[in-house]
């Protein structure tokens, strides 16, 4: 599933191509009507994409499958039309199409509302995040605990794991067992690694299972809760 590092770079590429432009929005697979509007801007909330028109915001989630492709018109795409969810044709001569988006819908006021502080934001509130880790069950493990979008909108599985490990924290320690310096620490990974595009880096533990581990050698292990889980287990204990 697409991280927000990967969600940030997709609405930059967006951005650049479409905003002040006016677009038909044309839905394939969707409920949407066919309509034309302003651009006005385009981010990431997490891993929430939102194109903002003149009067109302269309939002994305590509969670496992889905995919936003920029092309010029007439240009052939490179996933059948019949997986188009969504295709905006802008009068600059770029078409961004969206396929196989699981969600794809004008975006409501309260979907919003209840999305944790956004890792790649600069704005980024670590006492809020620390707050709504804390709001889980004490024995809530932590790997789990971290891809809460309430506490910190952005991390995925990949993150999770990565900073984990570089915090040298057990994945499946409760979360209320951890004190607030070890919670910041991972809070701080977890931004630092998406604000580095890590999930496109060179990973420690991330589908190395089996592989040595990269600082002691003991074989990288897996365990599933929410999510499988990749770790060491003998520098995470
Ligand atoms: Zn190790």
């Amino acid at each position: 599933m697409p991280e927000g590092d990967t969600i940030a770079r997709i609405a930059t590429t967006l951005r650049k191509a479409l905003k002040g432009a006016r677009v038909e929005i044309r839905g394939h697979s969707t409920q949407l009507r066919p309509s034309s509007d302003r651009v006005v801007e385009i981010e990431s909330r997490g891993k929430n994409l939102l194109i903002h028109f003149e009067k109302r915001t269309l939002r994305t989630h590509l969670m496992m499958h889905g995919a936003w492709h920029l092309y010029r018109e007439g240009e052939k795409w490179q996933r059948p039309a019949f997986q188009a969810r969504i295709a905006l044709h802008a009068d600059n001569g770029f078409v961004a199409v969206c396929f196989s988006a699981p969600v794809v819908e004008w975006l409501k006021p309260e979907t919003l509302a209840h999305l944790g502080p956004d890792a790649m934001s600069d704005s980024f509130d670590t006492a809020t995040a620390r707050r709504r880790l804390r709001s889980r069950p004490l024995e809530a493990y932590v790997s789990d605990a971290l891809l809460d979008q309430t506490a910190i909108a952005g991390v995925g599985n990949i993150i999770k794991c990565e900073a984990l490990f570089n915090c040298r924290v057990d994945p499946f320690r409760g979360i209320g067992s951890l004190d607030d310096k070890t919670i910041d620490a991972l809070v701080a990974e977890c931004r630092r690694l998406l604000r580095r595009h890590a999930t496109r880096g060179r990973k420690n533990v991330y589908r190395r299972s089996g592989e040595p581990c990269r600082v002691c050698g003991a074989p990288i292990a897996t365990r599933r809760t929410s999510r499988l889980t990749y770790y060491c287990p003998t520098c995470q204990k």
